[in-house]
């Protein structure tokens, strides 16, 4: 007996009756029942239609039901739906070269995974077996996906609960000077006192126990910190030092969302494995993966690599990339986000904050911002505490409510809210959504001094 599904009540009912849901208290959400999606938007069952500023979870970086990759997906079902990751299969090679083209230096093997916690999982595992060393260290703010060693990696309150057997990995501050942790003053402080700190607690942790020292290139559930000149420099140098394997996580910063294909490309670093997901298909099919340095692939040249997936470059998910990757450099998606970035995103938020009193500040590039909601500019107290719930989150909720109210679907986390539309918006969509904001700031500036 399935319900109508017509009305937006009867998906939501049925939703409700079997459907667990990510990070949630199952009997306190209200999941939108969501009718269709088109570019930039989507649209419920009563008639309200929404611009998303979230693209997703931040990975619809060509939009929604492209009808290229809609096509490339249909085709390749009728053509072989699926197959085992053993063989050679056309649209996996085709999907490999693609990325391999676009990563840096000689990145240029890639394992398969369906999303990007595996990703860091089998990168963390690589780090492991090829350097014969227990330990990954990561950054406090950040995220890596929700799997045991992913979750463990990750530095924020998601991981706590999964912290029970979180051995073997080691945290540290990142730089972050609009709050910074080395009470920095300059970008320059800041990156001498952020890689100053990182040698100590490799100094006391013991470099020689070190597998990988994992970053996201610029930190994007975290809030997108544009690390300063020169530090990511500075860690892969020190990685060199100490024959550590430098990790980039680019799950989120890949394919296109800083204004180029891989935010590593802005910084000149070459990492020694680079995690991908979200953007590489924009997330028609699930998909992520390792791209490989040639010096570790070959560790695994005459010894097995001890890691698999059943569906290891499953062909719809890569009929899907070859697609994306084939429209995004047709139409020329990488270039639009980073002008969008220099000439509408840029400008047009950090005029809003020129009004509205609560954004403490405004980062980003590309079709990558956040504006952090302070109650106060001077003290650059956070519009809500560190990891608020119920009433204390209270100003985020009634400013989230204002933005649906004005059709813009916003990204929240904490503090902040980040402006992460499809990198394909065009500019009067993406004025569109400047103008919700705006309307929706005046709720927050409630709360601000
Ligand atoms: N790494 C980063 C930087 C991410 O932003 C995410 C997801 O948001 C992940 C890893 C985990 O990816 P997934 O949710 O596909 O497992």
């Amino acid at each position: 007996d399935l319900p109508d599904p017509r009305t937006g009540a009867a998906v939501k009912a049925a939703d409700r009756a079997h459907v667990f849901h990510s990070w949630s208290a199952q009997g306190l959400i209200d999941p939108l029942a969501v009718a269709g999606a088109e570019g930039a938007y989507f649209w419920d069952y009563d008639g309200n239609r929404y611009l998303d500023f979230t693209s997703g979870l931040v990975y619809t970086n060509i939009g929604y039901q492209h009808p290229k990759v809609v096509a490339a997906i249909q085709e390749q079902a009728g053509r072989l739906a699926t197959f085992a990751p053993a063989f050679a299969i056309d649209v996996r090679s085709e999907a490999a070269r693609l990325i391999a083209e676009r990563t840096p230096g000689d990145l240029d093997k890639i394992f398969f995974t369906n999303g990007g916690a595996e990703a860091v999982e089998n990168a963390a595992r690589m780090a492991r077996v090829h350097t014969g060393r227990p330990k990954i260290m990561s950054a406090y703010r950040s995220y890596h996906g929700a799997t045991s060693t992913a979750i463990n990696l990750t530095g924020d309150p998601r991981r706590w609960a999964s912290d029970t057997a979180s051995a073997g990995v080691v945290h540290f501050w990142a730089p972050f000077l609009y709050r910074s942790p080395f009470y920095a003053e300059t970008e320059a402080q800041e990156c001498e006192r952020a890689l100053t700190h990182l040698e100590d607690t490799l100094a006391f942790e013991g470099p020689q126990t070190i597998a990988a020292i994992l970053l996201e290139t610029v930190p994007g559930t975290a809030g997108i910190m544009t690390p300063p000149p020169g530090y990511l420099a500075g860690v892969r140098e020190i990685c060199d030092r100490y024959g550590i394997v430098f990790i980039l996580d680019e799950v989120m910063a890949g394919f296109g969302r800083t204004g180029r294909w891989f935010a590593a490309e802005h910084f000149d670093v070459v990492p020694d494995l680079l995690t991908f997901a979200k953007g590489v298909n924009s997330g028609y099919v699930p998909l992520g993966g390792v791209a490989i340095s040639a010096e570790i692939a070959a560790t695994f040249d005459k010894r097995p690599y001890p890691g698999g997936l059943t569906y290891s470059g499953h062909p719809l998910a890569c009929a899907a990339a070859v697609a994306t990757i084939q429209v995004m450099a047709d139409e020329q998606v990488v270039e639009h986000a980073a002008h969008l970035g220099e000439t509408v995103l840029g400008p047009g938020l950090r005029e809003l904050a020129e009004r509205h009193p609560s954004v403490g500040e405004v980062r980003g590039l590309g079709a990558f911002w956040a504006l952090d909601l302070v109650r106060n500019r001077e003290t650059r107290e956070p519009l809500v505490p560190y990891n608020a719930a119920g009433e204390a989150n209270a100003p985020m909720a009634a400013f989230g409510a204002a933005c649906k109210k004005n059709g813009l679907w916003p990204f929240i986390n904490m503090n902040r809210t980040h402006a992460v539309p499809a990198c394909n918006i065009t500019e009067a969509e993406a004025k569109e959504g400047l103008a919700a904001l705006d309307a929706a700031l005046a709720v927050a500036d409630e709360h601000a001094a």
